[in-house]
């Protein structure tokens, strides 16, 4: 939706808050404010937002902007670029149905290809190797695929660049496969096809399989389509090779590029508290470098590069584009799919003292539309095993009511007057599970009109949830049918057609709807807007009488049709 009033305008990308962005790309501060916290960013008007916050805004809200000496890369997780593009590797995200070999493919592939320095007893499980082929290196995300994907829908940020969808030859296309298809063409993600667990079956059934994925427009090239075909066995390693070989070539059609010189910029992919280490998380960098002793911010989270340790248990000093690696440095964990930017101390500072928000994120979940006839809440939970239960059993109910729930924010800890300020300013309701407001709390609470409240059983706090998805679903209303009559007479007046009709059933009502039936046909339809009785106004006219109404619409009346008069009631529940 790009904001008519200033379709030409172009914005200057510099730090500012929340209400000069607000004056500036004239939007509601409200639904800025709404915009961020969707993102999981809590601020207020008077927050001054970093310049990478004000341009991810202005991008969400279709606005041009200018970033002085910094080139803008088109895509879903844009990156900044300067000259210097230079060939790089692909990351791959393995995807099918359960059971069909993924962490088998996975795990074959880790084992024979990277070879792990144990360091210091650091665990090497990133969540993402990189591994050499002979057609150049390639990423693989060591994820469940639905997890990539699901950042990819969430934050959207392009995790994958290449999906290797897993078919076991035994089982064929299963529901999870359709789904991993529809995903992927939906992300616009290539895919290549491994159809595994070849060692199971006869090399008829191969065609088989590729019959079904036809169905779902996947043609493979001995068909005479595009798409990639590897009969594999994860098992023991058959046609692995071959596989990789594939990506290789699919990589090279891809042409994806990177740059190592300028601002670093990535993607946290998982994120951890590791014993003596503090916050880690595992990155890769779209562009740039980032070295030991670098200033970032990685989402909310600020820090300072203090080890970089690659998928070979590698310390490294300065990390290049797309080679996954576990950062130590962070002041608190950040979430998997947060952007991740090397910034100067200044910046650095300025988010750390609170002077500055600054998160740096995808694309928007949805358009603001969908949130306009949502009911918004705001959880506080007294520990995150139990906000995560309860946000997760939200979107449930929101997915099972088919009523949008938003939960605009959701934290650990006792609500305070700043979650009952978020609160107001976005029209969402507060709910405590385990924790209650404090007095203050609750005086603020009414003062401003949020409703605040605590539960200790999750189901009960579903069940207010459930009972306000009732109330503000608008009423069904049903048709209800009041009465019948017949054409007497037809009079043209004023451009008007007036039906003069005898009432021979129930009543004739101001406002009812009107069908009318030549025979067994319908010819006519429309709503009354005048009715008389002997020449007068009437509301309804009963059994027995005669009268005439108009109904806009209702042209074609003759005498001896049928008239049918239904009114709307409120259906029962
Ligand atoms: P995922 O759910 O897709 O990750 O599937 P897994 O990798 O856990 O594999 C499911 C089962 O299939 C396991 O028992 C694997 O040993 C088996 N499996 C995986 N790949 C092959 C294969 O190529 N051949 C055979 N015979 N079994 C396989």
């Amino acid at each position: 939706m790009k904001n008519s009033k200033n379709e030409d305008a172009t914005l200057v990308v510099r730090s500012m808050t929340v209400g000069q962005l607000a004056d500036k790309i004239d939007v509601p501060s409200g639904e800025i404010i709404l915009c961020l916290l969707r993102k999981g960013v809590v601020c207020g008007k008077n927050q001054a937002l970093s310049e990478d916050l004000v341009a991810e805004l202005a991008r969400h809200y279709e606005f041009d902007t200018v970033v002085p000496q910094v080139e803008q890369e088109d895509g879903v997780s844009s990156v900044t670029v300067s000259e210097g593009k230079e060939n790089r590797a692909p990351v791959v995200v393995v995807v099918g149905h359960v059971d069909h070999g993924k962490t088998t493919l996975l795990d074959y592939i880790r084992r024979t290809r990277v070879a792990l320095r144990e360091k210091g007893g650091i665990t090497q499980h990133l969540g993402s190797y990189k591994v050499t082929t002979p057609q150049g290196e390639v990423v693989f995300l060591d994820t469940p695929g639905h997890e990539a994907f699901s950042l990819m829908r969430l934050r959207g940020v392009r995790v994958a660049d290449i999906v290797v969808l897993i078919v076991a030859a035994d089982d064929g296309v299963m529901p999870q496969t359709v789904e991993a298809i529809n995903f992927a063409k939906e992300v616009g993600v290539p895919i290549v096809v491994a159809i595994n667990k070849v060692d199971r079956v006869e090399p008829a059934r191969l065609e088989e399989i590729k019959t079904q994925l036809s169905k779902y427009d996947l043609l493979v090239e001995d068909w005479g389509g595009e798409v990639i075909c590897v009969p594999i066995s994860a098992k023991e390693g058959t046609g692995v090779d071959k596989l990789l070989e594939m990506i290789g070539l699919q990589s090279e059609l891809l042409e994806l590029k990177t740059s190592k010189s300028g601002p670093a910029v990535g993607y946290i992919l998982e994120s951890k508290i590791e014993r003596g280490r503090g916050s880690v998380a595992t990155i890769i960098l779209q562009s740039g470098s980032a070295k030991i002793g670098d200033y970032f911010i990685a989402g909310a989270v600020v820090g300072r590069i203090n080890s970089i340790i690659d998928s070979n248990g590698c310390k490294l000093n300065v990390l290049e584009p797309i080679n996954p690696a576990q950062v130590a440095g962070f002041t608190s964990l950040p979430q998997a799919g947060d952007r991740f930017s090397v910034v100067s101390f200044d910046e650095y500072k300025k988010v750390r003292s609170g002077k500055v928000v600054a998160r740096i994120v995808g694309a928007p979940v949805s358009s603001g539309a969908s949130v306009e006839d949502s009911i918004k809440v705001l959880v506080k939970a007294d520990t995150n095993s139990s906000k995560e239960a309860i946000v997760s059993a939200i979107d449930k109910l929101s997915k099972s009511e088919k009523k949008n729930v938003v939960v605009v924010f959701s934290g650990v800890g006792a609500i305070t007057e700043s979650d009952v300020d978020l609160a107001s300013t976005v029209k969402a309701l507060v709910y405590g599970f385990g924790v209650k407001p404090e007095l203050h709390v609750q005086a603020l609470a009414k003062k401003l009109g949020v409703v605040v409240s605590s539960f200790y059983v999750i189901y009960h706090l579903l069940d207010d949830i459930k009972k306000l998805i009732e109330a503000s679903r608008e009423p069904e209303k049903i048709e209800k049918k009041v009465g019948e009559a017949t054409v007497l007479k037809v009079f043209k007046i004023k451009g008007s057609v007036i039906a003069g009709c005898y009432v021979n059933s129930g009543k004739i009502v101001k406002g009812g709807k009107i069908v009318v039936l030549r025979g067994k046909n319908k010819v006519a339809e429309g709503t009354i807007k005048t009715l008389q009785k002997e020449r007068r106004a009437a509301k309804e006219v009963a059994t027995g009488f005669e009268c005439g109404f108009v109904a806009p619409g209702v042209d074609d009346v003759q005498v001896d049709d049928r008239v049918e008069c239904f009114i709307e009631e409120i259906k029962n529940k």
